[in-house]
């Protein structure tokens, strides 16, 4: 389970997170949602390591890693564009993080971005998980193809798997489906829940599509100028919005 307590963040003079406190119970899809800007991205980045809280604590699994680095936490994370390697094979993009995860520290530092002599041994050994990656995201076909060669849809599947394949204790995704076409993202957004039923890994998903949080969260999370305004089933969230800012940016009736 994540939690955050107390969360706080400013850059210069101006908060973009207040005391913001959630908790994710193991195996819980929660949608992050609110307005541009209202900090949702920052909020993913404390949880993934990638940025640090002025105050408050972020603790995964009972852990506090409030100070541990992205590499040490545990936590995959999907972001708007997906970020393959484009020299790499769909394959490759997909094996590399499990290929970084053998080896540490120092040694990691030659493999990023690229595949040296040496990782073929290596990736028949981590061959079957990506095949299996493959077959639950329907991407087996593209295995050998190179980005450039793949849809954005097929794309943003690959990168979902590249995150999937390391079967993260904490799955992060950062508005993953906004640069698909409306009928690739509704397919699309079924496959993720499909795929969060199957592999059960407790889940922050942000969006501003009220639609996209209402239709595959357990809870929704609403995040209005750095504060958490309500987090509550979708059911309840339109339904009962605690406040005028909800429901106006739920769209419930009020
Ligand atoms: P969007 O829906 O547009 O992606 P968001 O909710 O993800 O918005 P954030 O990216 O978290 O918003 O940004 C929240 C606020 O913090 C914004 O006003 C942004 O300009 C500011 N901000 C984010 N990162 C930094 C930074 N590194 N330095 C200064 N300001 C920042
Ligand atoms: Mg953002």
């Amino acid at each position: 389970r994540l939690e955050l307590d107390g969360v706080s963040k400013s850059y210069g003079e101006t908060t973009v997170l207040d005391r913001v406190s959630l908790t994710v119970a193991r195996g819980e899809f929660v949608a992050l949602v609110g307005p541009s800007g209202c900090g949702k991205s920052t909020l993913l980045k404390m949880v993934a390591g990638l940025e640090f809280p002025d105050a408050g604590h972020v603790r995964i699994a009972g852990t506090d890693v409030t100070d541990v680095r992205a590499a040490d936490r545990d936590v995959a994370m999907v972001l708007q564009s997906y970020a393959l390697y484009p020299h790499l094979t769909a394959r490759q993009n997909l094996a590399l993080p499990l290929v970084m995860r053998r080896l540490t520290g120092r040694q990691r530092l030659p493999f990023v971005g690229r595949f040296l002599p040496g990782t073929r041994a290596q990736l028949a050994a981590i061959g079957a998980d990506v095949e299996k990656a493959g077959r639950a995201l329907k991407i087996d076909h593209l295995l050998d193809r190179k980005p450039a060669a793949m849809s954005g849809g097929q794309r943003q599947r690959v990168a979902l798997g590249r995150a999937m394949v390391r079967d993260p204790r904490l799955f992060l995704m950062d508005e993953p489906l906004s640069n698909l076409d409306a009928s690739l993202r509704v397919h699309t957004r079924a496959e993720i829940v499909d795929l969060h039923k199957a592999l059960g890994a407790t889940t922050v998903y942000v969006t501003h599509d009220q639609e996209e949080a209402l239709g595959m969260a357990d809870r929704v999370a609403i995040l209005h100028r750095g504060r958490l305004l309500q987090v509550a089933s979708p059911e309840i969230v339109y339904r009962d919005p605690s406040r005028i800012e909800v429901a106006s940016f739920i769209g419930s009736p009020s």
